[in-house]
Formats: structure tokens, sequence, C-alpha cells
């Protein structure tokens, strides 16, 4: 069996700690350190606890895990994908839905079940082939026991089935993988209601149920202030409408209107987070929020944090001190000449260097001069892996290319050009901050904006160094990175 690091060890012993004295815990190891390991070494010592990941095919290094420790498990994964049954597409406002077969059901007071229903989990079988396989080649089909088990000691599932209760299985010890994401936790439960489905449903329904929807169309249009009350008695897709608008609150929820589509959302970061109340949470990432963060937007408190950085060393950092590169917007326009010249100094001899800049504009001033530069239409598979590339923040490439080759990162030095803040023009973003700053204050406001900076720095650099053996030098160009300096844990020599 697989046995920890020392430094891994010491992280495990530190997290059953926290969990022991009731405390919840912040995680934060890089990428490539074992953190999946650390932490399942850690919490194999109880009972039961869940995982919750961005999305399904982000189980797979827990399953790997899980079957280097002799973990069982069992989880929810989307039915569509592994249900035996004929199924059938519904639109339900600009939304795509399945209607599937039931697993089981209750008929004159007895419990029937699908005749694909499998009683029984193979756990060890299940381990070989992590859930999908395991769903897809068992003889009978093991999904609706693998969804409701709570025998197996881990239960995977994602955040949205965690947060909007799609998982009927919560056990006390949480754990949120890759929780950086936390940030944008409100996309998960954002609801679209297409302006032309909407329509098509008012004309083909009659009486209470139409009068309703004609109030659910203007309460949408803004023309009037308070939620329709549905009539008894409505179809499926009325009712799908009515349970998005139940949720409305003036407040915290805000409606955003195109020529095609209304969609709702709500503008406080800790809206859901709310929801993890009662549970022992573990937030882990190789980037997490500062404790500020954490505390006065997240609204989230007793926790350890525990970090370890064992790839620290590998990194090397540089602020290049010229006072002249100050990327605020309004200065930024005459230095793309200078930008670009210091940039082809600074490129690196052998691998790729990455540069990172806050906008696809900005990411233009390297034509000609670039072997790759990220468009909105960037697909990952043609991102050539060699020489200049140019990522833009919160891009495709910082968040999800892997630069390397046998093993080793490709990346020799990563050029953050700005301190990439958020664009303020997202009428979205800019409500947020609005609410932030009304909510809690002018500093808060600046706190959110310097954690989104910092976080996207953190993760273009995170895409350097994915192992021990990798090594990379990091420069700053903007001057104003001198404010995130103690973060970055960087001191005034490293200057240039
Ligand atoms: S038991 Fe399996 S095959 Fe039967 S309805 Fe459920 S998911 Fe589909």
């Amino acid at each position: 069996m697989k046995t920890p690091y020392s430094y891994q060890l010491e992280v495990a012993n530190k997290i059953r700690d926290a969990i022991d004295n009731g405390k919840n815990v912040i995680l934060e190891m890089p990428t490539g350190s074992g953190k999946t390991f650390t932490a399942l070494y850690a919490l194999q010592i109880y009972d039961h606890f869940m995982v919750n990941t961005r999305t399904v095919s982000q189980y797979q290094p827990w399953e790997r895990e899980a079957r280097e420790l002799d973990i069982t498990y069992a989880g929810l994964i989307g039915k569509t994908r592994v249900c035996r049954k004929p199924y059938r597409k519904v639109k339900v406002g600009n939304k795509v839905k399945y209607k599937t077969s039931k697993c089981t059901w209750t008929e004159k007071g007895v419990r029937q079940y699908c005749e694909e229903y499998a009683y029984e989990i193979n756990y060890e079988a299940l381990r070989e082939k992590g859930i999908y396989r395991y769903c897809i080649e068992a003889s009978k089909c093991p999904y609706f026991e693998l969804k409701i088990n709570q025998n197996a000691k881990m239960y995977l599932s994602t955040y949205v089935g965690f947060f909007l209760n799609f998982a009927p299985v919560k056990h006390h010890i949480a754990v949120f993988d890759e929780a950086h994401n936390l940030m944008n936790l409100n996309d998960f439960i954002e609801f679209n209601i297409s302006k032309e489905e909407l329509l098509k449903l008012i004309k083909h329904t009659d009486g209470a149920e139409r009068e309703y929807l004609i109030e659910v169309k203007k309460f949408l249009d803004g023309d009037i202030n308070t939620i329709p009350i549905p009539p008894t008695n409505i179809s499926e897709e009325t009712e799908e409408i009515y349970d998005a608008l139940k949720e409305y609150d003036p407040e915290i929820w805000r409606i955003y209107r195109d020529d095609k589509k209304y969609r709702m959302k709500p503008i406080d970061p800790s809206y859901l987070l709310r929801k993890l109340d009662g549970y022992q949470w573990i937030m882990m990432s190789g980037t997490m929020f500062s404790d500020d963060y954490i505390q006065n937007v997240l609204h989230l408190s007793n926790y350890e944090r525990i970090s370890a950085k064992p790839f620290e060393p590998n990194i090397q950092y540089y602020l290049y001190d010229d006072e002249k590169l100050n990327y605020n917007f309004s200065k930024r326009d005459g230095l793309t000449q200078k930008t670009v010249e210091v940039v082809k100094r600074l490129k690196a001899e052998d691998g790729i260097t990455l540069i990172v800049v806050s906008s696809y504009q900005m990411a233009e001033w390297f034509k000609g001069v670039a072997d790759y530069i990220e468009t909105p239409k960037t697909k990952l598979d043609e991102v050539k892996k060699r020489g200049l590339i140019v990522a833009v923040a919160r891009g495709k490439i910082t968040e999800g290319v892997e630069f390397v080759e046998n093993g080793r990162s490709l990346i020799r030095r990563v050029i953050i050009v700005n301190l990439p803040y958020p664009q303020t023009n997202d009428p979205y973003f800019r409500d947020v901050v609005d609410y932030v700053t009304k909510v809690w204050g002018q500093k808060t406001m600046w706190k959110l904006m310097n954690e989104i900076a910092y976080i996207t720095v953190r993760q273009a650099i995170g895409r350097a160094v994915r192992g021990p053996q990798d090594k990379a030098e990091v420069y700053f160009l903007d001057i104003r990175f001198r404010s995130l300096f103690a973060r970055l844990g960087l001191s005034e020599e490293v200057q240039l």
C-alpha cells in the first residue's frame, strides 16, 4: 500500500487534529504534491466522509487514491450517462432536461424496482473500474444503489449535488476539491429562461396557467415587482419556472435580460455557502483564499489553515522594477511597445515562456512576436506547446492546458504582465461589487478584487510547476504587483 512522504504525513496529522477538535479545514497544497492522497490518508480513519468536486470527471484522482488505500466508495453520477432504459429530452426554458425511467417506485403500497436494478454493490469491482465503468459494465444497473449508499466510507458527489441537494447522501465531514472554484459558486445556480420558449409556453397553455405565465413574463421584464403566485395543477414546464422564481429574493438575486433570454442569479458570494452550516468542511486547493476573504466575504469561520508548499523553492520570483510599467487602465495604452520589448528580452532560451495578460485586447499586443495567442475561440488542443504563448487571465489556457512532456513541465518562465483584476464591465460582476460594497463597505470590495487577481496569478504560476522536478522563473512587470508582494511570499530583494 502507498505510504505518505513526511510532509504529507505531517499535513494528514494536522487534518485529523482539526477534525477531532471540531474544526473545519482550509488545505492548501500545490498540484503534483499529492493533495488528494494526503486528504484521503487523513480521512480513512473516520467512518464516513463525502467528497465534492466541480464535475464528475474530477472524481478520477479520488477513485485512483481510494484504490491505493483500500477505501470503499459510492456516489452520484449523471443518470443519463449510465441508464440502460430509453429516455427522452425535454426543453424547459432554454435548458435541455432528460426524462428517464424510474429506478424504483411504489404501486399500491408495494415497492417496485426497474428490471435492471442491482440490489448489491461489489465494492472491489467498483474500486477496480471506477464509478462510470462499473455502472456500464456490471451485469445489473447499480446507479440507484450507488446514489443512496450510506455504507461506503467515501461518498462522491459534485458541488451541484451538494449545494442543490441532488445528492441524497450527505456525510458530516464534507470535502470540497479545487475549492478556489467556490468563488464562482453562484454560476452553478444561474437560471436561464429563453424568451422564445416562454412565449411558446404561453401560446400553448390556457386558463389560469396562461394568465400566470403572462404575469411571469411581466415580472421578468421588470414591469411588475411581485412574484406571481401560480394556480394549482400546472404543467411540469411551468412548475420548473415557478421553482426558480420561488428562490428569488430582490436583495440577493438579480435578473439580466438580453434579446434571447432572462438570466437569474444571486449576487451575494456567500449565498450558497450558508448550506455548510452543521457540516465539518475541508476546502482544498493549490490556491486558497486569504483568511480575510474567507471570513469577511465568504463568511466562513472556525477553521484551521493547513499549508504545505514543497515546490516553492523551485520557483524564482522577480519584479521587473520599472516605475513606467504601471498598467492602470488609464495608463496602459502607451505601454504596448515597451512591454513587447521587455517580453522579448525575458523570453527563455528553451521550453515555453508563458505570458499572462488581463484581456484579449492586451493579448493582441504580441501579434507577430508570440507563437500562440489565446482568443475567446481558443480550443485546448490547438494551443502550441513551444515558444512564446500568450494566455488571458481566467481563460482556457491558465485554467486547463497541461504543458507537460514525459512527466516534466515544459514551461520555463511565466511573465505576468499586469495585475489581472476582473473586468468590471460585466453587469453581473458590477452587481456583485455593488452588493459587497453596500453590505460590507468599500474595503471589502477591494478584498474581492485583490483576491480574484491573486488567485488568478497563483493559478498561472501553478501551470509551470507540476511536480518536484520542475523549476520555473516568474516575472511580474506591473509595478502595482508590489501590493501583492506579501501575499505572494515575495520580498523587495527579488526585484531585477
Ligand atoms: S435502475 Fe438503472 S436502468 Fe433502471 S431506470 Fe434506474 S438507472 Fe435506468
